[in-house]
C-alpha cells in the first residue's frame, strides 16, 4: 500500500559541508521506491489528487530518516543472550558458546532469528548483515518479517560442505526476492585455513556473492596469525586473494596504517562493533583514522551475546564516544559522521550505492523511520542530528518501513504475536540446555 508522511521533520543523509541537513515537508512510497520528497505542500496535494488511495500518516513532532543498516551480527544468537558474560572469548567460544550451537536444530535457529529481527526492526533496523549456519531456514523468516537482509552462510575449517550447501538453499529460497542477498563467510584467519579460505572465496566468485569474515579482532589472533604465517591478519588475507569489494571485514581492531592503506586499496567495507571490542576487551578500532583516509567504516552490533543487543542507537553512541577518548579529541566523529556510518556506509556493505540505499531521495528503496521526538530526552531540540545520534534510543521508533512495506507501525512489528515468541524462545532454550 502507497503511503505519504505528511508535515514532518525530513533527514534525506544526503546533505554535504555546511548545506541545511534537514526540512520539514513529505514523503511519499509507492511500491518499494521513494516516489515523493518535497518541502512544497502545492506538489503534495497534487500528488494526493493523483493518489486518493494513498495512506496519510501525520509526522508532525516527527523525524523520518534513513533506516540504520546493521553490517555484522549473529542474530539467531539472542538465544544465547546473557548466557556467559564477563569471561575471556577462548574460554565463551570453547566452554558456552560452541557446546550450545552443537545442539541446536535449524528451527531452533530460526526462532532465535525472528527474536533478533524482531529487536533489530522495532529499533529502527531496515538492513542486517547476519553471519550464522542454517541461513537457508532463515530466508522464510527474513522474507516474513520483512527486513531486508545479507546473510552470510559461516564456516569453520571442517564445515566448508555444510556452508556451500546451505549457500545453495539460500540462493534458491531467496530467488525473487530482491532484498535478501546471500553470501559466504568464513570465521576468521585463525579459525579457517587457508585451503579453506581460498576455497570459499572461489565459491563466492563463481556463485557472484560477497564475501564477509571476522579481521583481526583481537590481539591474541594477530599473534597467532604472526606466529603461523608471519603476517598481520590483512596481510595474509590480502595475499590470498580474499579482499576485495565484495568483502566485509567485521571488526579491525588490531590494523596498522599498512594494513589500513590495504583495505583501501581493495576496496573492503570495514564493519565497526564498538561495543562487542569493549565488552570482550579485544581493543579500540582506528575508525577515525580510517575514516580520515577514506575507507569506507560502517557500524554494527555483532551478536546479542557480545554486547548484549541488537540495538544500533548505543552503538552510534559508543561508537562516537570510544574514538573521542582513544584519540583524546572530542572532534572526531562529530554526531553526522557518526549517523552516515550507520545509514549511506552502510548501503555499501548491502550491495547497494548510496544513492539508492541509507538515504532519502526521490526514486531510492523506501527503506526509512520515523522517530517519536516527543520524549523528555530529546527535548528541546537544539540539534536535531546530535539529538538522534547522543540521545536516541531504540524505542523512539515509531514506524519503519522497509522495501516500501510497513513493518512497525505505531511502535509494534506487524504480524508477530510477542508474547507467544518470547515463550517460544524460552522453551527452546531450556530444551537445548536439557539435551
Ligand atoms: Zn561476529
Amino acid at each position: 500500500m502507497n503511503f505519504l508522511i505528511r508535515h514532518t521533520t525530513l533527514l534525506p543523509m544526503t546533505a554535504e559541508g555546511c548545506e541545511p541537513k534537514s526540512f520539514t515537508g513529505s514523503i511519499a512510497v509507492e511500491g518499494n521506491r521513494i516516489a515523493l520528497l518535497t518541502a512544497v505542500e502545492e506538489e503534495v496535494e497534487a500528488y494526493l489528487e493523483q493518489h486518493p488511495e494513498c495512506r496519510v500518516i501525520d509526522g508532525r513532532g516527527r523525524v523520518v530518516m534513513p533506516g540504520l543498516i546493521n553490517t555484522h551480527c549473529h542474530a539467531a544468537m539472542s538465544l544465547q543472550r546473557n548466557m556467559a558474560d564477563d569471561i575471556a572469548l577462548m574460554e565463551w567460544l570453547n566452554d558456552y558458546i560452541w557446546p550450545f550451537e552443537a545442539k541446536q536444530t535449524a528451527e531452533d535457529i530460526a526462532l532465535g532469528m525472528t527474536l533478533g529481527v524482531v529487536e533489530m526492526l522495532l529499533g529502527g533496523v531496515t538492513s542486517f548483515v547476519d553471519m550464522y549456519f542454517h541461513e537457508a531456514r532463515c530466508v522464510e523468516v527474513v522474507r516474513r518479517l520483512g527486513i531486508r537482509a545479507l546473510l552470510g552462510c559461516s564456516y569453520f575449517d571442517h564445515t566448508i560442505a555444510l556452508a556451500k550447501a546451505d549457500a545453495e538453499a539460500a540462493i534458491e529460497a531467496a530467488k525473487g526476492f530482491s532484498h535478501i542477498g546471500i553470501a559466504i563467510a568464513p570465521h576468521a584467519p585463525y579459525t579457517v585455513s587457508r585451503e579453506r579460505l581460498v576455497e570459499g572465496k572461489e565459491f563466492a566468485r563463481q556463485h557472484g556473492l560477497p564475501l564477509m569474515i571476522h579481521v583481526a579482532e583481537t590481539q591474541a589472533e594477530a599473534e597467532y596469525v604472526r606466529k603461523k604465517y608471519d603476517r598481520t591478519p590483512v596481510e595474509w588475507l590480502d595475499e590470498i586473494g580474499l579482499l576485495d569489494e565484495q568483502t566485509i571485514a567485521a571488526h579491525c581492531v588490531w590494523v596498522d596504517e599498512k594494513d589500513r592503506a590495504t583495505l583501501k586499496k581493495r576496496g573492503v567495507v570495514v564493519s565497526h562493533n564498538a561495543q562487542s571490542n569493549m565488552k570482550i576487551s579485544s581493543g579500540i578500532s582506528p575508525v577515525a583514522a580510517m575514516l580520515d583516509e577514506g575507507l569506507c567504516v560502517t557500524l554494527a552490533t555483532d551478536g546479542p551475546c557480545s554486547n548484549n543487543d541488537l540495538d544500533m542507537w548505543e552503538e552510534m553512541r559508543s561508537a562516537a564516544f570510544l574514538q573521542k577518548v582513544a584519540t583524546g579529541n572530542p572532534l572526531v566523529l562529530p554526531a553526522y559522521e557518526v549517523l552516515k556510518m550507520a545509514t549511506r556506509n552502510g548501503a555499501r556493505a548491502m550491495g547497494y550505492s548510496e544513492q539508492e540505499l541509507g538515504v532519502l531521495r526521490e526514486g531510492a528503496l523506501a527503506d526509512l523511520v520515523m522517530i517519536d521526538l516527543q520524549k523528555p530526552h530529546l527535548q528541546p531540540i537544539n540539534d536535531l542530528v546530535s539529538d538522534l545520534v547522543y540521545c536516541g534510543k531504540a524505542s523512539d521508533v515509531e514506524l519503519v518501513a522497509v522495501d516500501g512495506r510497513i513493518v512497525v507501525d505505531e511502535g509494534k512489528v506487524c504480524g508477530v504475536d510477542l508474547p507467544a515468541l518470547y515463550q517460544a524462545v524460552s522453551e527452546a532454550v531450556k530444551r537445548i540446555q536439557q539435551k
